[in-house]
């Protein structure tokens, strides 16, 4: 019956009746072979987005679910935004189960970076966090490096059991899980991926050979992603594709940079420096002295400073400053969502500003 029908791309309920719901599509549709909404055709088709409403209650309570179950829990990151895409909470949501870390889109990554470093980074990360892992690795989905892998890591600590697939919005998991189909079926994209955060809306399951099933949680929203800030048709500027390249800048004190209109580094006091961005190679990067700064965001964010786009600026939270004097050298000063910006010597003064909501951290230098 119509009930029990599941869109093949995110996983919704399909549903005949309300065409502005969640899982409509229209009844003609639903002879044909492959099912999907009215939401995940536009989508594939047109590149378009329609706005759903799953609140954080329902994301929630689904979470809430798996600690009850008796499962291994894969949980991915996005690398290039650790803290942004890290769940807060995952370890009580994961009751007595098991859980694997994933770091997701390690393509982004200069090629000079030693893997290990980086899941060593993580391993330590993760600690901190609260979370006791049971493995950490490192993969790309989009380019399926490490996929095998992956996949046997995860049959091998599933050890016969269930397994859950959770992440935040935006971090690579649909497109991890449909690489996963293929290592295992040899079939093609059977799940939405984009660039719009929240596409996976339900539970997916996926049949595993011996009867239990791997299961793709919804992306859990984390408001203080800096994705949440912006035109979603320019989360493809600030989303690195590939190999970010390093982008070197020699500053005075009292210069600024500018990454589009979003975020904002002062250098402040230290001589004259070598400070490295590692950013979205599409995001432009404008240079100016501090004391024009103000002055130059008030006349051109939306515009030579963007994204933000120009209709947008009355929606876009005001940038808030933070003030660090570096202590360790070799310290990234880490814009959450964006990008970090590596200073090499301490005492060194600078300021982040990022919009009002997103997270400035700094860590020990990751390259
Ligand atoms: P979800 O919201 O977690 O399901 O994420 P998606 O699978 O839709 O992917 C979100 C964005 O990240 C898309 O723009 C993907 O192309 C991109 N992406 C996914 N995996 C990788 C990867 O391994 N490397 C890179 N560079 N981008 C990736």
């Amino acid at each position: 019956s119509e009930q029990q029908m599941i869109c093949t791309g995110c996983g919704v309920k399909i549903q005949t009746g309300d065409m502005d719901g969640l899982g409509y599509a229209p009844p003609s549709s639903l002879e044909k072979e492959v099912i999907v909404c009215q939401r995940c055709f536009r989508l594939k088709h047109y590149n378009e987005v329609q706005d759903v409403s799953l609140t954080d209650d329902d994301f929630l309570k689904i979470l809430n679910g798996i600690g009850t179950k008796d499962a291994l829990i894969v949980k991915i990151i996005d690398i290039f935004d650790f803290n942004g895409s890290w769940l807060p909470g995952i370890q009580r949501f994961a009751g007595k189960n098991p859980v694997i870390l994933i770091g997701n889109k390690a393509d982004i990554l200069p090629k000079s970076v030693k893997q290990n470093k980086v899941i060593d980074w993580m391993k330590k990360e993760a600690k901190e966090n609260g979370l006791v892992a049971k493995d950490v690795f490192l993969v790309s989905a989009s380019r399926g490096h490490n996929m095998r892998e992956a996949a046997e890591m995860i049959d091998k600590y599933r050890n016969g059991k269930d397994v859950f697939v959770v992440g935040c919005t935006n971090v690579g998991k649909s497109t991890f899980i449909n690489r996963i189909i293929k290592e295992v079926t040899g079939e093609g994209d059977v799940i939405t991926t984009s660039h719009f955060p929240g596409t996976t809306l339900d539970i997916i399951e996926i049949p595993l050979d011996d009867g239990k099933s791997l299961t793709d949680t919804p992306g859990i929203i984390n408001h203080h992603q800096m994705a949440h800030y912006i035109d979603k048709r320019d989360l493809k500027i600030i989303t690195p594709k590939k190999e970010i390249k390093p982008r070197v800048f020699q500053l005075n004190e009292q210069q600024t940079l500018f990454f589009g209109g979003l975020a904002r580094f002062d250098y402040l006091s230290g001589g004259r420096k070598s400070f490295t961005c590692y950013l979205s190679n599409e995001l432009a990067i404008h240079r100016t002295k501090l004391e024009n700064a103000d002055s130059l965001y008030e006349k051109h964010a939306g515009e030579m400073l963007t994204p933000p786009r120009p209709e947008q600026l009355g929606d876009f939270p005001e940038l808030v400053r933070h003030e660090f004097t570096i202590k360790q050298a070799k310290t990234d000063v880490v814009f959450s969502g964006l990008g970090w910006v590596t200073v090499n010597d301490p005492g060194t003064i600078i300021a982040a500003h990022v919009p009002k909501g997103v997270q400035v951290l700094l860590r020990k230098s990751l390259i």
